[in-house]
């Protein structure tokens, strides 16, 4: 079952979030433990603004939040970004707490509702009973330096790692690569190892500046957008441009691409917002009938 018609959307629109996972608990246990109150607005909160969200309005409560983040990874599993229990997608904390992320052990196809929880900036899970992952803070990193994003994903993709290794710049050959190729795709070299410390979050937040997403060479990729649609859709788009060029590359020189005129053209129409959508859409309707 998608978010579309999950019937977790029909709570009241004013439940608090640990009001309605306390809930949640009270059928399952192992859902959460006592809810924590009154913790300070790290983050700003998100402005509606017309972006790229058709959810914009919708996303309005944590419980929303926690939901979008669930279907987020789900939608990466239907993409085939499943790394077993490794990899992550977050959704900005509407209140301004922190972000709402998958939580570790659970591989992106068993992300259900319960297992994505609420960390601060100083790795503090408010919210849910499950552990976070040691990498939280390449999203909290990112959405506190850059107000504009509410969503992140990252992946052990295995072709953008395989094109990392080659250390040349990614061509648009096929539509997946527009997105990332002006400028080229940025590269975060610091470490190939981890990212668990604050600093090392922000330095991945001054690699990725603007742009949609970047490369972990020896790790994997993180990307980047206004809403958790366009991130996931980034990710998918980035490790298949990898996967095209890596094909190329293994049969020849590159001779043809894309040149920037027609780039800039082909983001505005190949991957608009309602297209971006488009495809999130796809994977929402395949995740698993288990739903979310
Ligand atoms: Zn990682």
């Amino acid at each position: 079952m998608s978010w579309f018609s999950s019937p977790i959307r029909e709570e009241p629109a004013e439940m608090e979030a640990a009001d309605w996972l306390k809930s949640r608990g009270e059928v399952d246990g192992r859902l959460c433990s006592a809810p924590k109150i009154s913790n300070p607005k790290i983050f700003a909160e998100p402005e509606r603004r017309g972006t790229a969200s058709t959810r914009k309005d919708e996303m309005t409560t944590p419980i929303q939040a926690a939901i979008e983040a669930a279907t987020a990874n789900q939608a990466l599993a239907v993409a085939g970004h499943t790394d077993m229990v490794w990899g992550h997608a977050s959704v900005r904390d509407p209140k301004g707490r922190g972000i709402w992320m998958k939580a570790a052990e659970w591989g992106f196809e068993e992300v259900t509702v319960d297992k994505i929880v609420l960390v601060t900036p100083d790795g503090e899970v408010l919210e849910g009973s499950q552990k976070r992952h040691l990498e939280y803070p390449i999203h909290t990193e990112i959405m506190l330096a850059n107000p504009d994003i509410n969503a992140v994903v990252h992946t052990h993709a295995p072709m953008a790692n395989a094109f990392s290794a080659l250390g040349v710049p990614l061509r648009a050959i096929s539509h997946d690569g527009v997105p990332f190729v002006r400028p080229d795709v940025p590269r975060f070299t610091l470490t190939g190892n981890l990212i668990r410390t604050r600093e090392l979050g922000q330095a991945l937040a001054e690699t990725i500046g603007d742009a949609a997403g970047c490369l972990l060479p020896a790790h994997g990729l993180v990307t980047v957008g206004p809403d958790a649609a366009t991130a996931v859709m980034r990710a998918v788009l980035l490790e298949r441009a990898c996967k095209v060029q890596l094909t190329a590359m293994a049969a020849g020189t590159l001779k043809l691409w894309s040149d920037d005129e027609e780039v800039e053209a082909k983001n505005e129409l190949v991957w608009s917002a309602s297209q971006t959508h488009a495809g999130y859409g796809y994977l929402c309707r395949h995740i698993s009938p288990e739903g979310i």
